[in-house]
């Protein structure tokens, strides 16, 4: 033990004698040992120091030991002082009771045994140094417990101060997303509006195009009847010979303007198939030259007009493609009247044929030049457009509606080609390019004619009945039949021309489809539901040429299909082909 773990060691005792033999016999344990000669003593020593045993004389005068231990153990610094009694062997059981009720946790008996006397303080001295030392253990534990607390509380605090710090950022965050939010959701829903707007207004648009396309449609057909009698009427003026040098100039202007407005009204008929996607080919293998003489028989007579000079180059060695070779004369002759339009009177007009690439890209050109006004180089590129026309003022004095280009371009696609325009300016002439791909050898048919190259043979007589309720139509169209010899008659709707059929026994009968009463279509059902019509050619005669009215007639049992205007050379080979071929689309 170390000086500084001492312990004080109270020794209360009358009799100096025996003060020093318990001196003498716990000097061993090396604590201090402090006398006290009586009770009185004892206390003031107390109060003056801590002890961790007391050993305490029963008997002594004044205060004896019970009295003394009961004043000590009152004391509440005291009160768990171990105290152990000198006592002799007469302390009857009743004494002995009386000490440890006073707190008392020992006696030793006179004549001491030194080794009782001293294991009974050492273990008395030793729980009080565990006692101290648990004390300090738990006052070291108390501020550990305090720091800790403190500690906790600070860290609560930082805590709580962060938390709080974070929940406001987090909150001005929250404020700033829903702030971004109110305002995305106003754009949405902005957009949304917008784009139902856009909606709305693509829709009106589409259905004034639609409108506008109907309307065109109508148009070009409600324009086709009164131009289908004016054609057949001069047509039948010139198969009659006209004395009259001015009424000869007149017929032939009326014959010019009304090819004129006939054109106009297949473009406009052209116009909204295009848009709705409805042209469709009618394609075969074909000769390329066939094409060629068939637009320049159409474009001709404006060439002639306009005093051009007109030059054309085709390979000698057929060239053959595949194609429809209607719509292909409809290409080319739009870009030689074009050419023949836009070039100032007496000018050059040249149209080539040749060949480029091999195998699989070999192709046909088609090039129309011309030495006209030209073309600039920011219009170029859209003349094919619908509607282009590069000066309104200039052009329209030409005629034409800004279709043709546009149309060329589909119909080319259509093919399977291209098509593309040059020029090096205003005044420069201009140049078209169609490119056409070949047809394969091996696809190639025989070369022979077909019914349409052949040239229109004269008409027989036949025993003819006309039906169409526009009655110049009519009649202009039988004109057209009574020249060659045929045997006409008419009739002005559906139900007197079934009459006229079941009288007449005709053997071609020209049906117009929309008649009141009873329309074309009924009408030909009865003629050839009759035992004596099996073998009668029935041919609908309408201003309608779109492929659904086509289907109709054909289903209907027509033998063919002429578009007004009915023109002698169309009359002539819908007569020559006869049943036989049949079914056959002409018109
Ligand atoms: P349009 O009915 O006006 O002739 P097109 O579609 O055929 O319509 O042609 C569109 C425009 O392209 C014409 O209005 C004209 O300005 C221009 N164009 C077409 N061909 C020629 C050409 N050979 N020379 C000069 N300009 C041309």
């Amino acid at each position: 033990m170390t000086a500084r773990e001492r312990v004080n060691i109270l020794l209360v005792d009358d009799q100096a004698a025996r003060l020093l033999s318990y001196e003498a016999i716990l000097a061993p344990l090396e604590q201090n040992l402090v006398r006290a000669s009586s009770g009185v003593e004892a206390l003031q020593k107390l109060l003056k120091e801590e002890y961790a045993v007391i050993l305490l004389d029963v008997s002594m005068p004044e205060m004896d030991g019970f009295e003394t231990a009961a004043l000590i153990h009152q004391h509440p610094r005291f009160e768990r002082t171990p105290i152990i009694f000198v006592t002799g062997h007469n302390v009857t059981d009743m004494d002995a009771l009386r000490g440890y009720e006073l707190g008392a946790v020992d006696y030793v008996y006179v004549p001491i045994v030194p080794e009782i006397l001293r294991g009974k303080v050492s273990v008395l001295v030793e729980l009080h140094l565990k006692r101290q030392e648990l004390q300090r253990a738990n006052r070291s534990l108390e501020q550990a417990n305090a720091q800790l607390a403190l500690a906790n509380t600070t860290l609560q605090a930082e805590k709580t101060r962060e938390l709080e710090q974070l929940n406001a950022v987090l909150e001005r965050a929250n404020a700033g997303l829903a702030e971004a939010n109110r305002t995305l959701n106003a754009e949405v829903a902005e957009r949304q509006r917008a784009e139902e707007a856009l909606r709305r207004s693509h829709e009106r648009l589409r259905e004034a195009d639609r409108q506008k396309d109907e309307f065109l449609a109508m148009l070009a057909h409600e324009l086709r009847n009164p131009l289908a009698p004016i054609h057949s009427a001069v047509e039948l003026m010139a198969l009659k010979e006209i004395a009259d040098p001015e009424v000869r100039w007149c017929r032939d202007v009326i014959e010019r303007q009304t090819e004129q407005l006939h054109r106009l009204v297949d473009d406009l008929l052209d116009v909204s198939r295009i848009t709705q996607g409805k042209i469709k080919l009618q394609s075969a293998p074909l000769e390329v030259s066939a094409v060629i003489s068939r637009a320049l028989e159409t474009t001709r007579p404006l060439i002639e007009r306009r005093r051009h000079q007109l030059s054309v180059s085709v390979p000698e060695a057929p060239i053959w493609i595949e194609g429809d070779r209607t719509r292909l004369t409809q290409v080319v002759g739009n870009l030689l009247n074009n050419a023949a339009k836009y070039t100032p009177e007496g000018g050059q007009i040249r149209l080539t044929v040749e060949l480029a690439g091999a195998g699989a890209e070999a192709q046909v050109l088609i090039r129309v030049s011309d030495s006209g006004t030209g073309i600039s180089n920011e219009m170029l590129p859209k003349v094919f457009e619908l509607f282009t026309q590069v000066d309104r003022t200039v052009h329209q004095a030409q005629g034409g509606l800004g279709i043709g280009l546009a149309l060329v371009r589909r119909l080319v696609e259509l093919h399977g080609g291209s098509v593309a325009a040059h020029s090096d300016g205003p005044g420069s002439g201009s140049e078209f390019v169609v490119r056409l791909p070949l047809l394969r050898q091996e696809t190639v048919a025989p070369a022979s004619p077909t019914a349409g190259d052949a040239a229109a043979p004269g008409l027989t007589a036949r025993r003819v009945l006309v039906v169409d309720d526009n009655v110049d139509a009519a009649l202009s169209l039988a004109g057209l039949l009574k020249v060659s010899g045929n045997i006409v008659e008419t009739a002005y709707d559906g139900q007197q021309g079934i009459d006229a059929a079941d009288r007449f026994r005709p053997e071609v009968v020209f049906l117009d489809l929309g008649m009141p009463k009873i329309d074309g279509f009924g009408a030909a059902s009865w003629i050839r539901s009759q035992p004596w019509a099996e073998d009668v050619l029935l041919v609908a005669v309408t201003g309608w040429g779109q492929e659904d009215v086509r289907t109709r007639t054909q289903e209907s049992g027509f033998d063919a299909h002429l578009v007004k205007p009915v023109n002698f050379a169309k009359l002539s080979r819908v007569l020559a082909q006869g049943r036989g071929a049949g079914r056959n689309r002409v018109g």
